[in-house]
């Protein structure tokens, strides 16, 4: 008999990535994981093939350049910055340092699915507060969390739906919640959002003790093969979460190539401006088609499809499929008739486009 893990492992569904092949085709076309299609800074690709130079050597433990360099661009204090092995390693390591094993996490309806990864690992209960046309709704997350509930999860803007919450509506949620309830902003797309009512809880996570931002350096900084993230917090939760992190969590190419990817702030504008225009067209052109898109303020578009044999959303998975073109479908977030669609190079959109529209008139 295998040895037992603790109740509730095994229940854990592990972590299906987009896919990165399609069958018989050699140069596939890849929008199925939200990376950046211009790649990344090179001055952070200078800095990662210098670093080859140093394989032998223990990173620095507290990464202490890069909170640095993270704190100067962004204006906040380096000792209130921790960085982790993506900001999945942060998100785990929130539910293994706060979570006892019956405790309530909430989320939105249509939350990141690392939320439940982390829920379960810890023995959690997971509440998922319902959405309203896939926006998350403050009210709903309120009546969730009720009184005891120990850690709140809100990406904003939220992936795989693209839609955010105002800074009116996070304040609103943080002022209902109990006070010792931990509030988890995730901001993995929040260098892409230029809208108005959108605001960064980076001040509100400078302001409070109870409420934790997470960035990551996969999407807008185009490096998530080197698995880099940082969270910004009141000193205690900073100093929780370097109890329970490993001794070298980050990498020394990751922090070098960092430095140098925070401070290229044009590559990051660069990157923000074409996403912009890109999701823009992409949804203008896909409703042109016939099909419902939901707005988004992230690098990709939750394209939804009918119910009918043959113009599914997983009829068209595999219409785009034979062409080369990966999409991400979202039968694991209880989304089985949308498809979620990374905005890439200008090329790579118009297939998508072309590609949808012969699906529709097929
Ligand atoms: C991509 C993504 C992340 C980032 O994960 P990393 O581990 O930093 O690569 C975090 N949250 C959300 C909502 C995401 O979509």
């Amino acid at each position: 008999m295998p040895v037992t893990p603790r109740p509730g492992i095994l229940d854990i569904r592990p972590y299906k990535p987009g896919a990165a092949d399609a069958p018989g085709i050699t140069n596939p076309v890849k929008l199925s994981s939200n990376e950046n299609p211009m790649g990344c800074s090179p001055d952070a690709k200078a800095a990662f093939e210098r670093a080859s130079e140093k394989l032998n050597l223990y990173p620095d433990g507290s990464a202490r350049r890069l909170r640095e360099a993270i704190a100067e661009v962004e204006g906040l204090e380096a000792d209130r910055i921790v960085c982790g092995c993506g900001s999945d390693e942060l998100l785990q390591l929130l539910g293994r340092a706060y979570l006892e094993p019956g405790d309530k996490v909430v989320q939105s309806e249509y939350g990141f699915l690392v939320y439940r990864l982390v829920a379960m690992t810890s023995g959690a209960q997971l509440i998922s507060a319902p959405e309203t046309d896939y926006r998350a709704d403050v009210d709903a997350l309120l009546e969730a969390a009720g009184e005891d509930a120990r850690i709140v999860f809100v990406a904003n803007p939220n992936n795989p739906t693209g839609t955010y919450l105002t800074g009116d509506e996070i304040r609103r949620l943080r002022d209902g919640l109990p006070k010792d309830c931990l509030l988890v902003v995730d901001e993995a797309y929040a260098e892409y959002v230029d809208l108005p009512d959108y605001e960064t809880a980076l001040p509100m996570a400078r302001d409070r003790d109870d409420t934790i931002v997470t960035r990551t350096f996969s999407k807008i900084h185009g490096m998530a093969a080197l698995r880099l993230g940082w969270a910004y917090a009141d000193r205690s939760i900073i100093d929780v979460l370097n109890r329970v992190r490993g001794p070298f969590n980050v990498n020394l190419p990751a922090i070098e190539a960092g430095v140098a990817a925070i401070r290229d702030t044009e590559f990051r504008d660069r990157s923000a401006q074409h996403n912009r225009e890109q999701v823009a067209l992409l949804t203008q052109q896909l409703r042109g088609i016939g099909l419902d898109v939901t707005p988004s303020a992230g690098n990709f578009v939750l394209v939804h499809f009918q119910e009918t044999a043959g113009k599914t959303a997983a009829d068209a998975d595999r219409f785009l499929t034979e062409r080369g073109l990966i999409v991400r479908p979202l039968v694991p977030y209880n989304l089985p008739n949308a498809l979620r669609v990374t905005a890439g190079l200008a090329d790579d959109n118009r297939k998508i486009v072309a590609a949808l529209t012969d699906f529709m008139a097929g």
